[in-house]
Parts: structure tokens; sequence; C-alpha cells
């Protein structure tokens, strides 16, 4: 087994752009564009909470940075860099090297260097922490607040999946070989949205990235916002793996399922067309899918236009004692 310098100059000491500072210094250094603001978001992710112990590391490492870049491309924010802090339980060859890969794999795709970070030993399992650091211009930024009455309300990519593989892995589900193979990779390799972020930066008004499931994120942008929405529930994108499942299983996937880091986000309607041009040009499929309108609350109407009873609520790590 590594010691803790060993396996920092091994896994996560890289070399990084010229003009920056990594790993190795008592703090990083990178430079921010001029007239931009440093966007910074962390998330952590507990075992036992974020993900089973016995998930695969390469796919842990992935999501462990996915789930915070998805943080900036709600934002509409650049990556500029991250931070790893680890407590682990045992400093573990066989599992860091997978994490690392599957970390730097990423990263390097959205160019996004790691430099700096922490890591301890742990009596309680493994927890990651994770802190990413982007540029966006402050009047381009695509904040909760910033939704009007009249816009439209899209959604990019597709939703569902994570939460059926989610409850098929819990047993919540009735076992399914096939469909959790079907979806297993939507929970385990989200995609984080960063080219739409940025190409919607500047044009989107509101966005947020679908972490707790669709009605309680858009929910934030709505309270942040004080305004309501109307969903039209047969032009959500739900994905094709849902197929054939039990009718409140989809719904509650598709509207209250987690773990989805698809963007939701509001655009002008008479921005409809460059919303499309951004999306191609993000190589994301991106739906319109609803309004937001002046009245609190959000109305989901069926095919039929009628208001959905029954909607689910997304996930609360504290729920009040009141919920079920
Ligand atoms: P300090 O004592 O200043 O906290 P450390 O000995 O903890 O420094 O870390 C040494 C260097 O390694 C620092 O530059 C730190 O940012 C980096 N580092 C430590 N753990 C990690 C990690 N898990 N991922 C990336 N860099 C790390
Ligand atoms: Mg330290």
């Amino acid at each position: 087994m590594p010691s803790e310098f060993e396996l920092i100059a091994r896994y996560f000491n890289r070399p990084v752009a010229p003009g920056l500072l990594g790993v190795g210094d008592d703090c990083a250094l990178f430079p921010v564009p001029a007239g931009h603001h440093v966007a910074t978001s962390t998330d952590l992710l507990v075992e036992g909470r974020h993900f089973y112990p016995d998930v695969d590391p390469q796919a842990l490492g992935h999501k462990s940075l996915a789930v915070n870049l998805s943080d900036l491309a709600a934002m509409g924010a650049r990556p500029l860099g991250c931070v790893l802090g680890l407590a682990m339980p045992r400093a573990d060859d066989a599992w860091l090297a997978p994490f690392s890969q599957g970390w730097h794999a990423l990263g390097d795709a959205w160019q996004c260097p790691l430099v700096g970070g922490d890591t301890t030993g742990s009596k309680l399992g493994l927890t990651i922490s994770v802190t990413v650091f982007g540029a966006v211009r402050p009047g381009q930024a695509l904040r909760r607040d910033a939704a009007r009455p009249g816009d439209d309300i899209w959604v990019s990519g597709e939703l569902g999946a994570a939460d059926v593989a989610y409850r098929l892995l819990d047993g919540q589900l009735p076992a399914d070989p096939q469909r959790l193979a079907a979806t297993r990779r939507a929970l385990e390799w989200p995609q984080p949205r960063v080219g739409l972020g940025l190409a919607l930066a500047g044009l989107a008004h509101a966005a947020i990235d679908i972490s707790d499931g669709l009605l309680q994120d858009l929910g934030h942008i709505l309270a942040a916002s004080r305004a309501g929405a109307e969903l039209r529930y047969a032009d959500l994108p739900v994905a094709a793996s849902l197929d054939g499942l039990d009718e409140a299983v989809r719904r509650r996937a598709v509207l209250g399922g987690g773990d989805v880091y698809e963007l939701c986000f509001t655009a002008a309607a008479s921005d409809r067309a460059r919303v499309q041009q951004a999306a191609l040009r993000a190589d994301v499929r991106v739906t319109h899918v609803g309004s937001v309108r002046a009245e609190p609350g959000v109305v989901v109407r069926d095919a039929a236009g009628r208001a959905m009873a029954d909607l689910p609520a997304g996930f609360d790590h504290f729920p009040t004692a009141a919920q079920p």
C-alpha cells in the first residue's frame, strides 16, 4: 500500500498547463480571465449515501467530478480547475488506479485540471469532497433567480433512467437484469453538460442541473424567481430504457428522479431558434417542455390537458417527520 505522499504523487500529481501551479505547494494558483468572476461549487459524496461501497471505482471517479462540473454547467461557467478531498479507510492501489483514471479522463475532456486536495484516513468508510472552480462573465451567469413569466422551460438529454437504475439496485423495484443493464450507465456515468452551459451563457435566463428531481429542481428556479410554471408531461424527454414500465414508476422517475445531471433552463420564447442552435453546437438534445408563468406553483398537464395530481417529491437528505 502506498504512503500518503506516494499515492498523491502516483495518482493525483499530473502536469498542468503553463501558467498554473498545481499539486505540490501549499496552494494552487491559476489565472482568472479578465472580466470574469470565479464560479465555485462543492459537493460531498458519502459511501452508503451517494454510492455503494462496491461501485466500480472508475465510474465513481468519473461521477465525483461529473456532479461538480454539472454545477459549473448550470451556471454557464467554463472550468478552470478542481480540488479533491479524500477520506479513505485504506490506500488501495487496486481502487485508486481506476478511480483516478475515471476522474482524470473527465477532467481532461473538459480541461478541468486537478490542482490540489487533501488525503486522510477514515474509520467510517469513504468520503469524497470535490470543489470546482470556473469562470463566467457575471452578466452571463445562469442564475436561479433569472426566470421570467413567459419564458420557455427546456430540459437537456433524457429523464428517468438513473432513478430506475437506482431503485433496481436498491431493491425498491423487483429485480430486472435487462432493465438494469439498460439504465445503469445513466446512474454511474452521468455526462455533465458543460458545453451546453457555455453555449447558453448570456442566452438562457435561469438554469439548474437536475440532481434531486425535475420538479424539485425546477421548484428552486421558480422559488428564486418568484414565479410558477406549467409543464406538458407528454413532451418530457423520457429515456427509451423506461419503455414498458408501470406508469406510476415511470412518472416518479421522470418527474421526481434524481441523479440526472441534465440541465433544466429557461429562455425567452423569442429565442427558441437560438436555443436550438446552441444545443446543436454543444451536440446535446434539448426539449421545450413548458413555460414559466407569474402564478406560483407548478402544474403538470397530461396529454389531454388535465392537471395531473399526486406529483412526486424530490430527494431531501433531512426530510421532516411529516413527510413519508
Ligand atoms: P498541506 O499539509 O499543506 O495540507 P498536504 O501534504 O496535505 O499539504 O498535500 C500536499 C500537496 O498535495 C498539496 O499541494 C495538496 O493540494 C495536494 N493533495 C493532497 N491530497 C490530494 C488529492 N487527493 N488530490 C489532489 N491533490 C492533493
Ligand atoms: Mg493537507
